[in-house]
């Protein structure tokens, strides 16, 4: 089936079209640079941005794809979680699409177009496997029999997420926002084991994470530095920083396929573009046994393609498509694939 994602439910407007597993176009419009000066996503702003953005990045999409209007057989839209007002917009979009085109809606769970998404670069993913899902407003061990129907909660971050947990952290570093990109640049030039920051949750024997600990500490220690009147060499503060999510996210990733004897595991989300994350998870991977999946960067952060591909999934698994009355949930549980 030939399926048009729309994904707005942050600062990114993104349209993808998929053929299949087959990525056709990924369009994106972000308005990043109007919140940048506010250290964070405003979400007045965003749907503004949404709104503007939105029918341009439609036909962007579908001259990039090289098809028209008629040739879609369905259209896929981020129901949530994410920004109300910001997810609104793409779900009226796409109500509006759907009914005058005549085909299908299928609302779709941002957090699981996350997992999907790799299907586009990887082809379909092992049933089951384990995915790792680190963005900027979750941190969660997922057990996943099928992306498309059954996707189980292992555990999650009892505080920030991990993308939320580099943001911060930039901030004290005066690292512009949104920081991950940016911590992730300084690390290549410092040393990892230049600071021991703590490491939440390390061996508490659950799957669950913690990040805000983490944060405090860096951002007390850069502070004593500083009333000492001591230079920082903030490569060194970012990749230790770095250091500390990526060995908790990678050990409890490997220990959940362990203990659910799954030899299969996928990261995605925003962090999943880290390459310290990336890399150690190789590492780690290779020694335990595991195949590794992460999409490629661009396919990490939002866009519209994992929510297309996502679509696909549930119209050739004969999902119902979903009513046009559906509405925006901003704190969609992770739990539920699709509305
Ligand atoms: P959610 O998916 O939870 O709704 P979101 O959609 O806002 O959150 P994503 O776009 O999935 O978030 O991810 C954005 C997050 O990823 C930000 O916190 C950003 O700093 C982080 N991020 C992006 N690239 C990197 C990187 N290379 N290293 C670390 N973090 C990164
Ligand atoms: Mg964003
Ligand atoms: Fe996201």
């Amino acid at each position: 089936p030939l399926v048009l994602g729309i994904e707005t439910s942050c600062d990114e407007t993104g349209v993808g079209i998929v053929r299949g597993h087959t990525l056709l176009a990924n369009t994106i419009a972000s308005s990043v640079e109007q919140h940048a000066r506010f250290g964070g996503v405003v979400p007045e702003v965003a749907s503004r941005a949404h709104l503007e953005a939105m029918t341009p990045a439609v036909e962007r999409a579908l001259a990039e794809a090289g098809v028209g209007f008629g040739d879609i057989d369905a259209i896929a839209v981020t129901a949530g979680p994410g920004l109300a007002g910001a997810l609104l917009v793409g779900v009226a979009a796409a109500k509006a699409y759907s009914l005058g085109l005549g085909v299908p809606l299928y609302g779709v769970n941002h957090l699981a177009a996350h997992v999907a998404v790799d299907q586009l670069e990887h082809g379909p993913l092992p049933k089951p496997c384990v995915a790792l899902l680190v963005s900027g407003g979750h941190s969660s061990l997922l057990l996943v029999p099928d992306v498309a129907h059954d996707v189980i909660s292992l555990g999650s971050t009892v505080d920030d997420a991990a993308g939320e947990a580099f943001d911060k952290v930039a901030r004290v570093l005066g690292l512009p926002f949104p920081g991950g990109p940016h911590i992730d640049r300084e690390a290549r030039e410092g040393s990892g084991a230049a600071v021991a920051f703590p490491r939440g949750k390390y061996d508490d024997g659950t799957l669950d994470f913690s990040f805000s600990g983490l944060k405090t500490a860096v951002a007390r220690w850069v502070e004593a530095r500083r009333a000492a009147g001591e230079s920082i060499h903030v490569p060194d503060v970012a990749a230790s920083f770095q250091e500390a999510v990526v060995d908790v996210l990678t050990r409890k990733a490997i220990d959940a396929c362990r203990r659910y004897d799954v030899r299969d595991l996928l990261i995605g989300g925003g962090v999943a573009a880290n390459s310290r994350l990336r890399a150690l998870a190789r590492e780690r991977c290779q020694a335990a046994g595991i195949r590794l999946r992460v999409p490629r960067p661009g396919l990490c952060t939002d866009n519209g393609a994992m929510v297309a591909a996502l679509g696909a999934d549930l119209v050739s698994g004969g999902a119902a498509p979903s009513a046009l009355t559906i509405p925006a949930d901003s704190s969609l549980p992770i739990t539920t694939v699709h509305v």
